[in-house]
């Protein structure tokens, strides 16, 4: 069939139009070879846009369109569809993207108008060679996987077990909780994080489409949106779970002691352990680099004292295989060690401790039993907080971790609620009370006393220069709002540390297939339109494995991704992408190279035939099989040679 093609130059408001001549542009297309009409409009996404099309298709015939307008990430799928509502098979479309290839990169209007003529121009070749591709559907398996069981995990996994579809929540470390189950009080309502978390951790624990898999972690994912294929390794806890009643006399009995993972080191726990008295499940696992039966052959005290005859020291590593047809990351974030930034002396010098070791000893259930206490034993009548420690620094995080202006007040609120004499003083760089009832709760903290002074110290040490500063902490920074140095000698300093990602975070964005972002977090699909999605279809993240956030966002986004995943399983089966490679099996030679450049695990190989296949629901179309076949035997469709030809010379022309 002839083509009849339309071109439609939008505007994006002055986006576009600010900088590109449209109506030249429009101009210039309408001397196209092909082009039966072109138009421009202020908003080409808006109905009226949309219309503008449909429209156009039925009363000039046309049966291709080109959109000259933004990235094709944003609206391809809005114009994709916009044809095929009107009878023109979507893949007769292409788009041309004069906003951020053009008129966001010049300031200049006539190279700016240049350019959005090339692109225009490039397009309409291209789409001459299109051909009708028709799109599938695959089936949607209504199991989900949750990966990560802090709030984030513990959200997204309830709310879709509640719909009454089944989760595996995998979670590394041997009880759900996360961060949050290590923290005392939560700003700005001061709630007890315990008395928030554990209702949801018990029903998790005994939610009956919940299949909790702690002490475990993903080993390998394969499979596509819908039908994805996890193998899940669950250590050995050398603890029949299904004997263990929880009594806890195995820990009391144990008479080895080790530094706990939970108490970040201030308090110890057993080489049989639960890492706290909440945990779900209650059932605890067998440290075997710290056992002295696994070290040295000896001991069995656990064993001999178990009523239940629960201790299983032949247990081993499972593997288990799951069917799933979406994922979601809630892996969380990993609080930045401060030892690097050698000034501050965290490890060299007593009393000065981290955030997260603060919300241990401020705790109740925590190693100080709730009080607050320098390494002699007794109390602080200082106490200087520091913000911003990795954060906002050039030389290890440059965004800022979001919940730490808060945690600081929140810190000076609690010190002043348990020693009402101590003085509290915050250096902070610029207080972001962005959230609700953050604001009111700094000036709150403002009112009991609290000290703020605005500068980054650049060391602390423990030189006195003074009889005041003997046996003192003593803060040397610029107060900026007066303009000077300054030195502050306190007793206790507490460094509230940066949010970063999670030290294994690059394996498992590349085991789930999944990018990162500059700051090292998971990539959304789109920050503003798709926060949850990822670049892999099926794929979700939630929390602060995507970025530092506070709980009242972890939890929004958790039960988004989950409402995503319910979204799918409602509709039974999804569209997948019709343009793939394709191998031709009379050329391929066998060589099987395409199979190990593919990155979705796409390719298989045919023993009979002696040839590879596409496995069309997992190829992305991103090329990397084409480029690496020595007989030329895969290509792509909607990315055929003629079509990538006829666009160079549509560009140059
Ligand atoms: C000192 C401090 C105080 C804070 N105080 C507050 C406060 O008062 N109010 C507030 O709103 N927010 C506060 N926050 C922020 C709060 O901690 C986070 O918003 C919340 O913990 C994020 O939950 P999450 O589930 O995303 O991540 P996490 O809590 O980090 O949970 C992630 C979970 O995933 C598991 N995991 C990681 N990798 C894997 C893997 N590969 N496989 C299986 N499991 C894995 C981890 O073991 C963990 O259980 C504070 C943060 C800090 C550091």
């Amino acid at each position: 069939m002839e083509p009849r093609i339309g071109v439609y130059v939008c505007h994006c408001g002055s986006n576009i139009a600010g900088t590109v001549d449209t109506e030249e542009v429009v101009r210039f297309a309408q001397g196209l070879e092909g082009v039966v009409v072109a138009r421009d409009y202020k908003f080409m996404c808006s109905d009226p846009g949309q219309e503008l099309i449909k429209k156009d298709i039925k009363e000039l015939g046309l049966n291709r369109i080109v959109v000259a307008s933004c990235s094709p990430t944003m609206h391809e799928p809005t114009f994709r569809r916009v044809c095929q509502e009107a009878g023109v098979n979507p893949y007769l479309f292409e788009m041309a993207n004069i906003r951020e290839h053009c008129s966001w990169v010049t300031e200049d209007k006539e190279e700016a108008t240049d350019k959005a003529k090339a692109l225009v121009s490039a397009a309409v070749k291209r789409v001459y060679y299109h051909q009708p591709l028709e799109t599938r559907e695959v089936s949607i398996n209504p199991n989900t996987l949750v990966v990560g069981g802090g709030i984030a995990g513990i959200q997204a996994a309830l709310k879709i077990a509640d719909s009454g579809h089944k989760v595996y929540l995998v979670e590394r470390t041997p009880s759900i909780g996360g961060h949050m189950a290590q923290l005392d009080k939560t700003f700005p309502t001061l709630d007890c994080s315990a008395c928030i978390l554990t209702p949801k951790m018990t029903q998790v624990g005994s939610h009956p489409y919940i299949e909790l898999l702690t002490y475990s972690e993903v080993g390998e994912v394969s499979g596509y949106i819908g039908n994805f294929k996890v193998k899940i390794r669950k250590k050995a806890r050398y603890v029949d779970e299904d004997k263990c009643t929880g009594c806890g006399l195995c820990q009391t009995k144990c008479p080895w002691k080790v530094d706990s993972e939970f108490e970040v080191g201030l308090g110890q726990r057993k080489a049989i352990y639960t890492p706290f008295p909440q945990a779900v499940p209650n059932i605890p696992v067998i440290d075997k680099e710290h056992c002295a039966y696994f070290l040295t052959g000896k001991c069995r005290a656990c064993e001999k004292f178990c009523e239940a005859k629960a201790i299983d020291f032949e247990q081993e590593d499972k593997v288990i295989e799951v069917e799933v047809g979406s994922i979601i990351l809630t892996t969380g974030f990993n609080l930045f060690d401060p030892t690097p930034i050698y000034s501050y002396g965290y490890k060299r010098l007593d009393n000065v401790i981290t955030s997260l070791e603060f919300e241990r000893m401020v705790n109740s259930s925590g190693p100080t039993e709730g009080n607050i206490v320098l390494k002699d034993g007794s109390a602080p009548r200082s106490i200087g907080i520091i913000h911003c420690v990795g954060s906002r620094d050039e030389k290890y995080h440059e965004y800022c971790s979001r919940v730490c202006c808060m945690h600081s007040m929140k810190f000076a609120h609690l010190v002043r609620e348990h020693l009402p004499q101590t003085e509290v003083y915050e250096f902070y760089i610029d207080i972001r009370s962005f959230g609700k009832g953050y604001e009111e709760f700094y000036n709150r903290v403002l009112k009991e006393g609290t000290v703020f002074l605005r500068g980054r110290p650049a060391e602390i040490t423990d030189v006195a220069e003074t009889h005041e500063e003997e046996g003192k902490l003593v803060v040397q920074f610029e107060d900026t709002l007066v303009g000077r140095q300054r030195r502050l000698p306190v007793d206790m300093v507490i460094l509230s540390c940066a949010l970063e990602p999670q030290p294994d975070v690059d394996a498992v964005a590349r085991l789930f297939n999944i990018s990162r972002s500059a700051d090292g977090f998971f990539l959304e699909r789109h920050p503003k339109l798709d926060p949850v999605a990822t670049m892999t279809d099926g794929i979700f993240i939630a929390g602060c494995c995507q970025g530092p956030k506070d709980i009242p966002d972890t939890v929004a986004q958790a039960s988004a991704a989950a409402a995503e995943v319910l979204a799918m399983i409602s509709k039974g089966k999804v569209e997948i992408e019709a343009a793939t490679a394709v191998v031709d099996e009379r050329i391929c030679s066998g060589c099987q190279v395409c199979r190990l450049v593919c990155p979705y695990n796409a390719i298989d190989f045919d023993a009979e035939k002696g040839a590879c296949r596409v496995n069309e629901a997992l190829c992305k179309a991103c090329g990397a099989c084409i480029a690496a076949c020595f007989s030329h035997a895969v290509s792509l469709s909607h990315y055929t040679n003629e079509q990538i030809v006829a666009e160079m010379e549509g560009a140059l022309a």
